[in-house]
C-alpha cells in the first residue's frame, strides 16, 4: 500500500509555519486505485528537509 501525493495544478503556494517560505502547497493522497483518499499540505521546503522535521517531531 504505497499511497502518493498528487499536487494540484493551480495550488499556490501558501505561507507555511514552519520555514516562513510561501512554498505550503495544496496536495491530494492518491490511494493504490488512483482514488484520492484525502487531502493534506506540504511544504516542499520542509519536505526537502524533512529528517529535520522528523526529529522536532
Ligand atoms: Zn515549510
Amino acid at each position: 500500500m504505497a499511497n502518493r501525493i498528487e499536487f494540484s495544478e493551480h495550488s499556490e503556494g501558501l505561507p507555511c509555519k514552519e520555514c516562513g517560505f510561501s512554498t505550503l502547497r495544496v496536495a491530494s493522497i492518491v490511494g493504490d486505485d488512483g482514488s484520492v483518499v484525502g487531502r493534506t499540505v506540504v511544504c516542499t521546503s520542509c519536505h526537502q528537509s524533512r529528517h529535520r522535521a522528523a526529529e522536532a517531531a
